[in-house]
């Protein structure tokens, strides 16, 4: 097949006539189908049911060290949940807190204390004429909705399969002081599935920062979330590398259990250096008594360890590997050569990242709603919802069973190949 630009007007009136029929028909079909979030599959919850069952009410609900679960107590996580969470980034239990059922809700607690309190000693941002992020784009629409809604600017930067542009970062975090922090999803990113390069994550880790409470919000979601066994993508653990360039304190990062458990109903947890941890606790005291240990102790039996988890992951990833494959799959068949659009094929995560011609997403968003399949917002993918191209569109597979997504996928397609052939037109 020739590439659409290729096409005389006349062959693309032909091509445009008969997309419209395929349309029509794939219209009548009244599918119903949802590719827009990022969640697991009923068959992924229902492989969870066992976890139901490794506490009971004839479970000894305590500790190693015999502490009451059922009980106030521990703050900051019992430790060996600290220590699991620990073990699964590469990390000190030392420098782990174990929260309640979401890693957003650390993330948001994380800037609304900024906000309101200020980050060790420095100015409350609320104080500041004007706080700043980055955010690397395409990125996670719902980080943007946290600074969004505390009126940071918010300050795009490109992402390349190595990770942010590095120099746009090294640029604005060492020379502004209104900068205080960069939303990071460093393995398998939200959406476009790529992992930071060793390079990218060194670069990271030796900012010069002009505001002292700048910090790096290292979402790191996907940490153990492959879908292949033998082809992992790595990441450096940031961490220990904050400290190796002597800023220990310049990271947060986050995880939870929510695509390894159940969403909302897993762990969650933030890493950092002990002076972060420290100074978090102490507003901690006053938030809460404690998060929910059962839930934390229930972690601990079910997965017994990190290489537990990890080895419980690979169910996960049986179930989902088959249908990005037959999302990979239809995009490669139709797409490939015509020069419509460009997408990403990541080892892991759950998403995929959609490039089409320029101005063309809401389009190609509206008409798959309009024949019954649901994609993420066109514009959500950037932060205030505004993709300067409007080409970017996040395609989450893991939801619809297979069948669903092939079709799904096939009306994805054509819908891109009308709005592509209607622009070329104009
Ligand atoms: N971070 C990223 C990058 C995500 O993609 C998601 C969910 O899609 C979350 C965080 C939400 O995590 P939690 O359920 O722990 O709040």
């Amino acid at each position: 097949m020739k590439a659409y630009k290729d096409l005389s007007k006349e062959e693309l009136l032909t091509l445009q006539k008969q997309l419209n029929k395929e349309y029509e028909e794939a219209k009548a079909k009244e599918l119903k189908l949802d590719m827009s979030r990022g969640k697991p599959a009923a068959s992924q919850l229902d492989m969870e049911m066992d976890f139901m069952n490794v506490l009971n009410a004839d479970s000894i609900f305590k500790t190693e060290a015999g502490v009451d679960c059922r009980n106030y107590g521990i703050m900051d996580g019992i430790p060996e949940a600290r220590k699991l969470i620990g073990d699964v980034l590469g990390v000190s239990a030392d420098n782990v807190i174990v929260f309640g059922n979401a890693s957003l809700n650390i993330m948001y607690d994380t800037v609304a204390r900024s906000e309101i309190f200020g980050v060790m000693g420095e100015t409350p941002w609320c104080k500041l004429d004007k706080v700043k992020f980055l955010c690397p784009v395409p990125g996670y629409d719902r980080h943007f909705a946290i600074t969004e809604q505390f009126g940071i600017e918010m300050i795009n930067v490109p992402m390349t399969e190595d990770g942010p542009d590095m120099d746009m970062v090294e640029e604005l975090v060492n020379t502004d002081p209104a900068v205080k922090g960069i939303w990071c999803v460093p393995k398998y990113s939200n959406p476009q599935g790529y992992t930071y390069s060793d390079e990218t994550v060194k670069r990271f880790a030796a900012l010069k920062p002009a505001a002292k409470d700048f910090r790096i919000y290292w979402d790191n979601a996907y940490v153990i979330h492959d879908l292949y066994e033998e082809k992992k993508d790595t990441l450096l653990d940031i961490i220990s590398e904050c400290e190796k360039a002597g800023n220990p304190d310049m990271v947060y990062e986050f995880c939870s259990t929510s695509k390894v458990t159940f969403p909302g109903s897993g762990i969650a947890a933030l890493a950092a250096s002990k002076a972060n941890l420290d100074f978090i606790k102490k507003f901690m005291t006053i938030q809460t008594i404690g998060y929910d240990k059962v839930n934390q102790l229930r972690h601990v039996r079910y997965f017994k360890d990190a290489e537990g988890m990890k080895a419980h992951m690979m169910k996960h990833a049986a179930i989902l590997r088959p249908k990005f494959e037959a999302v990979f799959h239809v995009l490669e068949s139709e797409l490939n050569g015509l020069g419509i659009g460009s997408w990403t094929e990541p080892k892991g995560g759950y998403f995929i990242s959609f490039d089409a011609l320029e101005g063309c997403a809401k389009k190609i968003v509206e008409k798959c709603k309009e024949a019954g399949v649901v994609l993420t917002g066109a514009g959500a993918t950037y932060p205030y919802k505004k993709d300067p191209k409007d080409s970017n569109i996040r395609l989450a597979p893991s939801f619809p069973t297979p069948e669903e997504l092939a079709m799904a996928t096939d009306l994805f397609v054509l819908c891109v190949k009308i709005v592509s052939v209607e622009k070329l037109l104009k």
